[in-house]
């Protein structure tokens, strides 16, 4: 098949259940144009790349050259970015034709794809249920086939969590190998990009093309890009696999608990070893999570003052306004409650008195958790948990109570903290039919182990 049909067969698809879902917040008009040119350069007999002609969905999060970048906020949703992010930038390099961008949490700010300015994103498996967030776009998307292949942003599992919720594949890579230059900056010490998709040869396709040192983000690592998914084994035999012992404490929904005791089993039959390792600090991981994203969030988002670019609330004479005025206005207006709830909370814990107490203390905290981690990695080669502690949610359950949504992320936060890649592959199924992910993580830069693992579970899922 061309490119081109296989677009329009996507494009349909959009067509007919994005009124349901929501996932798409814009489209590309000029993707069957985009798919045809792949196909003249297939015709001329070009390498154009991995991904030649697959159609991707891309989070609001990311900026994209002449399409909408409004990081589900009111805030933004004016703008249109000249340039591309990075990691767009070279999916189009690898054929990627952008079919449009995908629906998220505010700022990708929240657990259940809520806070978006765009109205929330529905389960395809259960429409009443939330799809996860912030990466709920992406995550509904890819779960209806609405395209081949999605981008999603985790700071604290926006990737993993609504993978598990949608019963697709997310993978967060470890800090530094995607580029986050063009990606719009929610918490710039945690967030990273990543591969929402249908398999895990796919995601290890998707991570070969978008990792990479990157001179326009000085965070990114020097190290090569290996050839993941070539080297995707489901032999795991001898393989050590640990489970933190802090979280064996109970308290998992009956499902979410079945299916983390099968994948232990089916691990230990294909020959695997469990080990039991400790990741004490991982107890604290929400509190310090919710420190430093909140903090950095408050000086990211800082920016959106209505002057240069964005949302700027109505003045009827711009020369007497008081500056104080057009700023607290253009704010109060252009962000959602969560993120004014963010803002607030990281102004606070920047403030001078209470920085040592709170921001400093909470970068000690996560040292050591980090350093936790390094000595379980040299016990095991990665660690399995579940992603969360039950199957999707219902929309409008949590919407009210900010702090139970806080604790969405138990599982999930410590490994942005702790720079490690992570990832969620499908292994289970609740009695309500919802989809439960299996979470991974390996040690930094050691994605291949993860995705091993996962394969493995994957092929007898
Ligand atoms: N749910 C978490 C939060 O609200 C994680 C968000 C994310 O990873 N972007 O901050």
């Amino acid at each position: 098949v061309s490119a081109k049909e296989v677009t329009a067969h996507f494009q349909s698809r959009i067509q007919a259940l994005n009124p349901k879902l929501n996932a798409f917040t814009s489209l590309n008009q000029d993707a069957l144009k985009d798919a045809e040119a792949i196909d003249a350069r297939i015709a001329k007999g070009e390498n154009v790349g991995a991904l030649a002609g697959v159609p991707f969905g891309i989070k609001e999060m990311l900026c994209t050259k002449g399409l909408t970048t409004t990081a589900g906020s009111k805030m933004l949703s004016n703008f249109v970015p000249p340039y591309d992010a990075t990691v767009v930038a070279r999916l189009k390099q690898a054929g990627v034709v952008v079919m449009g961008k995908l629906n998220q949490d505010e700022f990708a700010m929240g657990s259940s794809n809520e806070t978006s300015f765009h109205g929330n994103v529905k389960n395809p498996w259960d429409l009443e249920r939330v799809p996860g967030g912030s990466s709920g776009g992406s995550a509904a998307a890819q779960s209806a086939r609405l395209v081949a292949g999605t981008i999603g942003t985790d700071t604290g599992g926006s990737i993993r969590q609504p993978a598990s919720f949608c019963g697709i594949v997310g993978v967060k890579p470890t800090y530094g190998r995607v580029s986050r230059y063009g990606i719009i900056a929610f918490a710039s010490s945690l967030d990273q990009a990543g591969p929402m998709v249908s398999s895990v040869q796919d995601a290890a396709l998707t991570m070969e093309a978008i990792c990479g040192h990157d001179p326009m983000d000085s965070t990114t690592s020097q190290k090569a890009v290996p050839q993941w998914s070539k080297n995707i084994s489901t032999n795991i035999k001898g393989m050590k696999i640990g489970v933190i012992k802090e979280y064996m404490k109970g308290g998992l929904d009956a499902d979410v608990q079945k299916t983390f005791d099968d994948s232990l089993e089916t691990l230990k039959k294909m020959g695997a070893e469990i080990v039991e390792v400790s990741v004490s600090m991982t107890e604290f991981a929400v509190p310090i999570y919710y420190l430093v994203a909140t903090s950095e969030a408050s000086s990211n988002l800082a920016r959106y003052d209505g002057v240069r670019f964005g949302y700027r609330s109505e003045f009827k004479n711009l020369s007497s306004i008081d500056l104080e005025d057009f700023y607290g206005k253009t704010r109060g207006e252009g962000f959602g409650n969560e993120v004014k709830r963010r803002i607030m909370l990281g102004t606070y814990c920047l403030s001078s008195g209470y920085y040592d107490a709170f921001y400093n203390k909470a970068g000690q905290v996560r040292r050591l958790l980090t350093n936790q981690y390094l000595a379980a990695f040299k016990q095991c080669d990665a660690i399995v948990s579940p992603v969360t502690t039950s199957p999707a949610f219902k929309i409008g359950e949590l919407v009210n109570d900010p702090l139970t949504m806080y604790l969405n992320d138990i599982f999930t936060t410590s490994t942005n903290l702790a720079g490690l890649p992570g990832m969620s592959v499908p292994f289970g199924m609740s009695k309500a039919g919802l989809p439960i992910g299996i979470q991974l993580t390996a040690s930094h830069f050691e994605e291949q182990k993860m995705l091993n693992v996962a394969a493995a579970l994957e092929s007898v899922s």
